[in-house]
């Protein structure tokens, strides 16, 4: 499965390793929002087969 950034319209596979290394978003405040709301990251992703 393959994912593309609406923000920076690169694909990657792993989202959350993609908003840490590209976007620089720290792993805790990963760890919090997803903990609020599991789909937190899915919509800023469109899925690529
Ligand atoms: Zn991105």
């Amino acid at each position: 499965m393959k994912y593309k950034c609406r923000t920076c319209l690169t694909t990657c596979t792993d989202i959350i390793e993609h908003i840490k290394k590209v976007h620089g978003f720290s792993e805790r405040y990963i760890e919090d929002s997803l903990k609020s709301n599991t789909n937190s990251y899915k919509n800023s992703f469109e899925i690529i087969k």
